[in-house]
């Protein structure tokens, strides 16, 4: 039989481009996870899905409430689940206050963050009774975590503290709408949410990976400058940050590579290694990465759950 995978935010940049890819082998049926419908329908139609290989389901990460009946909802499907590609993401770098989930968390380490956190928890079970030879849970990492890379030292930094904000519920009232408990940074707020989702990934590969056989692994898909993430920036920067990416970093990839990569990681039988960081270096092969000091921190990681879980309402 084909797998199954659900893509979150595969109605644009590298989540289309890789259902496009998933799709094309004719082995996936491609679930697009996405927040507008019709967006995510004309989608898959411009860059020409073919019908019996994908549906979209709604999903907003902004709500827990949504992701809850999205996990019903595709339950009700009968569809089993193979892979889960935790991908969508809001990035705000020039936003001046805060603005909130429906649960009134800071929205982009309530979107990155803990609707996925909630996303995989609900569907961990899913994975687990599925009879495929591979299952994967995958989760869509950033160099902007790593603050041992050049790109991840460009400030703000992301930094997690000791995750005060986070605990008294990152609603900008009773705590700090910043993870560490700082002044609001829309830029940092990603940085730190993409942290949030490499600690996310190997907690799970702790906790779960011997006893369900599930590889659990995310990723550095490389520089796509040119997708939807840039929208909510000032033009001048997306007009120069595509070319400064080709020619001067040289870290630019295209929609569709970087569509490959991460395709890759969902099907490729050689990548099955668990609890794994992925990049790809010059010659575009791929290599297990090393993440910065915080994004390995396996105590932050375990704090990190379990104050998630009280936030998702899972504790
Ligand atoms: P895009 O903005 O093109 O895609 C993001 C997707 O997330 C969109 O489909 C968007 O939906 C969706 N999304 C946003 N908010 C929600 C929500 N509340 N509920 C459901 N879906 C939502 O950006 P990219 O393709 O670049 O980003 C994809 C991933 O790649 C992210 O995890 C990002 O951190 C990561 N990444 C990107 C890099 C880059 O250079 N672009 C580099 C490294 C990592 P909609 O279409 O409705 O807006």
């Amino acid at each position: 039989r084909k797998g199954n995978v659900i893509i979150t935010g595969a109605s644009s940049g590298l989540g289309l481009a890789t259902a496009k890819a998933l799709a094309e082998t004719g082995e996936w049926h491609v679930i697009m996870a996405c927040r507008n419908f019709l967006k995510a329908e004309k989608a898959a139609k411009s860059v020409g899905i073919t019908k019996e290989n994908y549906s979209v389901m709604h999903l907003d990460l902004a709500s827990l409430e949504s992701v809850r009946q999205f996990a019903d909802t595709f339950r009700r499907s009968g569809r089993p689940l193979d892979a889960l590609v935790c991908n969508a993401a809001l990035y705000l770098p020039t936003a001046k206050e805060p603005t909130y989930t429906a649960e009134g968390f800071e929205l982009s380490v309530g979107t990155n963050h803990l609707g996925h956190f909630l996303l995989a928890r609900l569907l961990l079970d899913d994975l687990k009774q599925s009879d495929y030879p591979y299952k994967r849970l995958i989760i869509v990492g950033s160099i902007t975590g790593n603050t041992n890379t050049l790109a991840g030292n460009v400030p703000p930094k992301a930094n997690l503290g000791d995750l005060r904000g986070l605990a008294g519920g990152l609603n900008g009232i009773q705590s700090s709408a910043m993870i560490d408990g700082g002044d609001f940074d829309g830029a940092k707020a990603y940085k730190d949410s993409k942290v949030c989702n490499m600690l996310t990934m190997q907690e799970f590969h702790r906790r779960y990976h011997e006893e369900t056989g599930i590889t659990f692994a995310s990723l550095y898909p490389g520089c796509i400058a040119t997708t939807g993430l840039f929208r909510e920036h000032i033009p001048l920067f997306r007009l120069l940050f595509p070319p400064f990416q080709k020619y001067i970093t040289k870290g630019y990839v295209s929609e569709e590579e970087a569509g490959g990569r991460l395709a890759q990681v969902v099907s490729d039988p050689s990548l099955t290694k668990s609890g794994v960081y992925w990049s790809w270096n010059k010659n575009s092969e791929s290599f297990e990465n090393q993440l910065s000091k915080e994004a390995s921190d396996a105590e932050k990681a375990r704090k990190l759950w379990e104050v998630s879980e009280k936030l998702v309402g899972l504790a």
